[in-house]
């Protein structure tokens, strides 16, 4: 699988990544990528970024050695399903992603968990919801992708969770065959923490070949599907 771009990569502004902006636009210029989107923490992980970050990014450049930059965010899930940041900066951000990790998201039952993802799944700001398959965060994923069909959400396919969650493969196959079912497009996305993993698909894009997932549901297979979700998203 050959990606276009790629929606969920980390700088160096998340402590523990280790590339920065530049050298990330290099490389993805050196793959042949058209696009990449930075997403560092939302402000409530241990390692994010202070405020300040996300409010400057609208001032930097939008493409760098020919690469569309997507300036965005990893917002962290809370409980009940409200995210980290303030409106106000997510509204000034190119992309946003929103997922669940242990510190933030503290969930008693998987009802806690689709619950939470459904009110983010209303949520007109957020793009994508970021590796949905980990095992901690089990749920009703088919209600949860039937939302994302009805609202336009997008659903990640965590290249990443492949090398360090491996048990999380099961719950994503799921999640691929439902998002075929309901025909809801994905992003798969390699979560990179240092710039030479930026655009690989790895153990994701090798599940949705096994699983003959149709290519024209991988939004970020294509720079003119990305683009088209893009001008077309009713939330900007
Ligand atoms: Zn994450
Ligand atoms: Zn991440």
């Amino acid at each position: 699988m050959k990606l276009a771009a790629d929606l969920h990569v980390h700088t160096i502004a998340s402590t523990h990544a280790y590339s920065t902006i530049t050298e990330i636009a290099r490389h993805a210029a050196d793959i042949g990528l058209s696009a990449v989107a930075i997403t560092d923490h939302g402000i409530a992980l241990e390692d994010s970024p202070h405020i300040w970050h996300f409010e400057i990014m609208k001032s930097l450049p939008r493409e760098l050695f020919g690469v569309r930059l997507l300036m965005g965010v990893e917002a962290n899930v809370q409980k009940g399903g409200t995210l980290d940041m303030p409106e106000r900066i997510l509204k000034q951000l190119d992309w946003v992603v929103a997922s669940m990790h242990k510190s933030t998201a503290v969930m008693d039952s998987p009802a806690d968990v689709t619950e939470a993802w459904l009110k983010v799944i209303d949520n007109p700001l957020v793009d994508l919801l970021g590796h949905i398959g980990t095992p901690r965060y089990v749920c009703d994923y088919e209600a949860v992708v039937k939302a994302c069909a009805e609202k336009h959400k997008l659903i990640e396919i965590n290249a990443n969770t492949f090398r360090v969650r491996p048990e999380s493969a099961g719950n994503c196959r799921k999640v691929a065959e439902l998002c075929r079912r309901y025909e809801v497009p994905v992003c798969v996305d390699s979560d990179a923490h240092f710039h030479l993993h930026v655009g690989q698909p790895g153990g994701a894009g090798e599940m949705l070949e096994e699983i003959g997932f149709p290519e024209e549901l991988i939004l970020n297979a294509s720079y003119d599907r990305l683009l088209a979700y893009l001008q077309n998203r009713p939330s900007r």
